[in-house]
C-alpha cells in the first residue's frame, strides 16, 4: 500500500479506481489525440457528448443529486474526502471537463437544499436522463465579483442583475460573465438584487432559470485560455419571466450558498492537485526519454533535483487537501479555514509545478502537440475561481481574527 491509500474505505478505494481507469483509459487518449482541439474547435464542437456520457455511467456527471432521484451515495462522513479523490483523478485528466461536473454538483446541491420538492421531482429525472444536460451558477457579473467573496455588504456593492416582482411572476433583468457551462447548460441559478436598500448579504434572491424561458440568452462563450472544455460563457436575461416557486432563496441568497462554499474549495483544491500530477506525470515521461548532453534528461542531476522539488510540493498540497477534506467530514472548528487555505495553497503551487513542467520540456514546453502547456494554462485558471487569492487571504485572517481584522473594503 502507498501512502497517498491510508485512511480510505474499500468503497472510497473502488470510486477511486475506477475514476482512475476511467481517466487512463477514455480521458487521458482523448486530450493526446486531439492535442488542438481544446485551442482550435469552437465552443459548440469542442466537446464530444461521449465524454459526457462515459462519466454519466459511473455517476460522475450527476454527483450532489439525492440518492432517490439516483444519485451516488457518500458513506457517511466521507464526503469531502470522497469527492476530492474524484476530483483529483478527473483533474488528471482534463480540469475543464472536470469543471463541467462540479458545476453540476454545485447547483444539484443548492438544488436538494432549496428548491420545492415539486420541482425537484421535474428537474432531477430530466437531469439524470440526458448526459448533455449541463448546470450553470451564475453570479459574476462584469461589476466585481470579489464584493460578493468578501462580502462587501453595502447597497453601493449590490448586484446590477435585479429581480422585480410581477403577480406570479420575477422579471429579471441583467448580464452574468464569466459562468463555468455558462455557454451550454441547460440549467442555470441565477443570483440577482431583489431589494436595493440593504447590501448584497440580504437583498440578493437566487432563481432556477431554465435556457428555454423567455428572456434568456447566451451572448457569447467567454474564451478562457485553460479549462476551455468547461465552456465558460456570458448569457444575458432581457424581461425573463421566472415562475414564482422558480425563486430559489429570497434575499439572503449569498449567505445561504455557503454551503457549498467549503466542499467546493476541497473540490477545486483536489481538482488543481490532479493539474499537478498531470503536469509531473507527462515531466517524468519527458525526461527519461529527451537525451541531451549524452544522456536522458533525468541523469543531469539539476533536472532530477527539480523533479524532486516537483515532488515534494504535489505531496504537500496532497497533505493539506485531504487534511481539509478529512477537517471538513469530521466537522472541526477550523475546517472553514482549512478550506481557504488549502485553496490559496493549491493554486499558487500547482502553478510553480506547472512552471517548472514547462521549463523542462525546453521548447517544446510551448508547443501545442506536447499538451504541457495546456497543462500550464489549465493551471493558471484555479487562481481566479471561486473568488481572487487575495480575497481567500482576507478571509484567511477574518476567520483566525475575527475581533480585529479589517473589512477590507469601503
Ligand atoms: C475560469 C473562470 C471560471 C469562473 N466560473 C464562474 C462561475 O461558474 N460562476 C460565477 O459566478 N463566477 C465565475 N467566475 C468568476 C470568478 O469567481 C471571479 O472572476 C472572481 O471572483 C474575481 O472577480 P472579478 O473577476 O470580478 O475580479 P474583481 O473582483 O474585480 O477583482 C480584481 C482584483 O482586485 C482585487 N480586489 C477586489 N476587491 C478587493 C479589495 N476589497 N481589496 C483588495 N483587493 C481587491 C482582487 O483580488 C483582484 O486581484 C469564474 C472565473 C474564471 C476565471
Amino acid at each position: 500500500m502507498e501512502a497517498r491509500e491510508m485512511g480510505f474505505s474499500d468503497e472510497q478505494k473502488m470510486i477511486w479506481k475506477s475514476c482512475r481507469d476511467f481517466v487512463d483509459g477514455v480521458i487521458i487518449p482523448f486530450i493526446r489525440e486531439n492535442r488542438e482541439r481544446e485551442w482550435l474547435a469552437p465552443p459548440d464542437e469542442r466537446l464530444p457528448l461521449k465524454l459526457l456520457e462515459a462519466a454519466d455511467e459511473l455517476g460522475l456527471r450527476t454527483l450532489g443529486v439525492p440518492e432517490r432521484f439516483g444519485g451516488m451515495p457518500f458513506e457517511e462522513g466521507t464526503q469531502a474526502q470522497t469527492l476530492a479523490l474524484i476530483a483529483e483523478e478527473i483533474g488528471r485528466g482534463d480540469s475543464g471537463f472536470a469543471d463541467k461536473l462540479v458545476q453540476n454538483w454545485k447547483v444539484s446541491v443548492l438544488l436538494s437544499a432549496y428548491a420545492p420538492e415539486h420541482l425537484l421531482e421535474e428537474i432531477f429525472p430530466r437531469f439524470m436522463a440526458d448526459p448533455a444536460f449541463l448546470m450553470a451558477h451564475a453570479l459574476t457579473e462584469p461589476k466585481g465579483a470579489s464584493d460578493r467573496w468578501l462580502p462587501y455588504n453595502v447597497p453601493e456593492a449590490n448586484m446590477d442583475t435585479r429581480a422585480v416582482q410581477d403577480g406570479n411572476e420575477w422579471v429579471l433583468n441583467g448580464r452574468k460573465h464569466f459562468i463555468s457551462n455558462g455557454y451550454d447548460a441547460s440549467l442555470y441559478i441565477v443570483y440577482a438584487n431583489t431589494n436595493p436598500s440593504v447590501g448584497i448579504s440580504d437583498g440578493t434572491s437566487s432563481f432556477i432559470v431554465l435556457k428555454e424561458m423567455k428572456g434568456f440568452s447566451v451572448a457569447r462563450a467567454n474564451e478562457t485560455i485553460g479549462c476551455r472544455y468547461m465552456n465558460n460563457g456570458e448569457i444575458v436575461l432581457e424581461d425573463c419571466r421566472v415562475p414564482q416557486d422558480h425563486l430559489l432563496v429570497k434575499d439572503e441568497a449569498l449567505k445561504k450558498a455557503a454551503i457549498y462554499f467549503n466542499p467546493g474549495k476541497i473540490l477545486q483544491a483536489a481538482k488543481n492537485l490532479g493539474v499537478g500530477m498531470a503536469a509531473l506525470e507527462d515531466t517524468e515521461a519527458y525526461v527519461q526519454q529527451h537525451i541531451q548532453g549524452g544522456k536522458p534528461l533525468i541523469q543531469h542531476q539539476i533536472i532530477a533535483a527539480h523533479l524532486a522539488d516537483m515532488t515534494v510540493k504535489l505531496e504537500a498540497v496532497r497533505a493539506m487537501v485531504y487534511r481539509a477534506a478529512r477537517a471538513l467530514d469530521q466537522g472541526a472548528s477550523d475546517a472553514g479555514q482549512q478550506c481557504l487555505m488549502v485553496k490559496v495553497f493549491a493554486s499558487e503551487t500547482v502553478m510553480e509545478v506547472a512552471q517548472m513542467a514547462m521549463e523542462l520540456h525546453g521548447g517544446m514546453g510551448a508547443m501545442l502537440e506536447a499538451g504541457i502547456e495546456k497543462i500550464f494554462r489549465d493551471a493558471s485558471i484555479f487562481l481566479h475561481m471561486d473568488g481572487t487569492n487575495d480575497i481567500h487571504r482576507f478571509k484567511i485572517i477574518r476567520a483566525r481574527f475575527p475581533e480585529t481584522a479589517g473589512a477590507y473594503a469601503g
